[in-house]
């Protein structure tokens, strides 16, 4: 039977209490989007569906609840934890949808530091982890630059990744159990094993889901030892991303782990490092941290290959540490650039992919070009390689646009859609992802077909499977 908004809210109210339902209508409107429209918060301009509540989940039990009398209903639910997300995925995209929020389940269960591995509710912040683990001298080895405002169940919902991944891996490689409330109620809990070969590896059904299968309320993730000491930073010029890409790749398949691997292009380069490099330069750079003698090891290693690229030039390794230590966006950081866009209308958008070390180049250049051909009132675009494996790297182009003839609310369509389809386009045409590390979202669905090609099935069934009424965050991965 279709609930009105009283009586979902009226149903959330007997189920969770009033206290912990939220229906004041500025939050509400901004509940309906997330960063890919952020552009709606700042002009309070809203064009989506409102929700009818935002609930605040305190238990693994009250999710259970909620959920159950979701599915029961047929009531559209949209999990959320830090609200950092970029891609549209905290979207309401259905009227009266239930905005479930994991942020007061904020409790760190455990840290482990014989076993080391910490286990923590979906809404504790990673800063509030990290700071605790360095409290026992240990790292989560996780640093996005949202580390100060997003949470852990949102981080493990999007497949995320931190700065240092090249030594430490993404979320995935730090995961080892969840806890996870389906769409029915029914609550799942991966157990947590250094290792397992029991079939398949259902972890990865909770990682990434995006809050369209499931609402994850608990994870364990590795810890590591935390030795900023040994900390060493290497940086260079030089004159065209090829250059880079082919040093970078060298390296990556040399062996080495540098926790930090980037080349930036002379549009972003020029963005961060003006103050010492020369118009046109790109930057490539290196951090290795760890042990002692593995940090030696992976300065020494690096410069050798490096040495073997004429073309770089060696530049003062402050440099690199100073831009290093002011690389996370905490709130002051959040509201500046929101204050810049209201008084600019010039907006920074950023889209991540990833490819194997023979395409990555091809789709750099082709989705540039494009960009700059096709999309007016550009102030600025670039890119950079963050994340690097030994069979290949990302790109995350950086791109700035002013506001031309058009509402705030006009931004998606007019310029940041027709740019992630040009990236997507020449992504997919190369064989790379077209997602890297945001997520699907909302914004990248119309490519998710042919992302996944032959196997667009697997996700379909699972979506079937595990959410039968279509109640989990309606349009997110898969088309509403
Ligand atoms: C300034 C800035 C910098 C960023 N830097 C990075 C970066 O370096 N690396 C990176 O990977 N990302 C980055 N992001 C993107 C974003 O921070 C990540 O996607 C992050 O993982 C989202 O976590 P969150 O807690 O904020 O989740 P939310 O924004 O609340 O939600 C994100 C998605 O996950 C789902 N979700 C949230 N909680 C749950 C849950 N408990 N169970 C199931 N689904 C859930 C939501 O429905 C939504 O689809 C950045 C974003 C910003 C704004």
């Amino acid at each position: 039977m279709h609930l009105s908004r009283a009586e979902i809210v009226a149903g959330l109210q007997s189920i969770v209490g009033a206290q912990d339902v939220v229906t004041d209508e500025a939050v509400l409107r901004e509940s309906s989007v997330d960063n890919f429209r952020k552009l709606e918060n700042i002009f309070d301009v809203h064009t989506l569906p409102v929700p009818a509540a935002v609930v605040m989940a305190r238990s693994t039990q009250m999710v259970a609840e909620v959920m159950a009398f979701a599915g029961a209903h047929g009531v559209n639910v949209v999990p959320r934890t830090g609200h950092t997300a970029t891609e549209g995925g905290l979207e309401t995209i259905v009227p009266d949808s239930i905005v479930l929020d994991g942020s007061p389940m904020n409790r760190i269960v455990s840290l482990d530091a014989y076993n080391m591995q910490a286990t923590c509710q979906c809404g504790v912040p990673l800063q509030a982890l990290e700071d605790a683990a360095r409290e026992q001298g240990l790292t989560t080895g996780h640093s996005p630059q949202s580390k100060p405002v997003a949470h852990m169940g949102g981080l493990v919902a999007t497949r995320s990744i931190g700065q240092f991944s090249t030594l430490y891996g993404g979320i995935e490689d730090m995961v080892v159990g969840v806890e996870a409330v389906f769409a029915d109620g029914r609550v799942a809990r991966i157990k947590n094993v250094p290792r397992r070969a029991a079939g398949p590896d259902i972890r990865h059904i909770v990682i990434g889901n995006e809050g369209a299968l499931c609402f994850i309320t608990e994870v364990t993730v590795k810890l590591f030892p935390y030795l900023p000491q040994n900390n060493r930073f290497l940086g260079y010029t030089h004159r065209s991303m090829t250059e880079g890409f082919a040093a970078l790749r060298e390296v990556m398949v040399g062996g080495f782990k540098p926790s930090v691997a980037r080349i930036y292009d002379p549009g972003d380069a020029d963005l961060h490092f003006s103050h010492f490099i020369e118009p046109g330069d790109c930057v490539l750079l290196f951090m290795a941290e760890g042990p002692a003698g593995i940090v030696q090891a992976t300065v020494e290693g690096i410069e050798a290959i490096v040495a073997g690229h004429p073309e770089c030039h060696q530049v003062d390794s402050r440099y690199i540490e100073t831009w290093f230590n002011d690389l996370c966006w905490g709130p002051d950081k959040i509201a500046a650039e929101d204050e810049r866009i209201r008084q600019t209308h010039n907006v920074n958008r950023t889209t991540e992919i990833s490819a194997n070390w023979s395409a990555i180049n091809d789709i750099y250049e082709a989705a540039i070009a494009r960009i700059g051909n096709e999309i007016p009132d550009l102030t600025r675009l670039g890119g950079h390689s963050s994340h690097s494996y030994i069979n290949g790297t990302n790109m995350y182009f950086n791109y700035f646009y002013n506001l031309v003839d058009c509402g705030p609310e006009d931004e998606p369509t007019r310029y940041y859609l027709p740019i992630i389809a040009i990236i997507c386009e020449e992504t997919l045409r190369f064989g790379g992802s077209i997602v890297h590390h945001h997520g699907i979202g909302k914004a990248r669905v119309p490519w998710v077909k042919d992302e996944y090609g032959s196997s667009y099935f697997m996700l379909e069934e699972l979506k079937r499977a595990f959410d039968p009424h279509g109640v989990m965050n309606k349009g997110t991965i898969l088309p509403a």
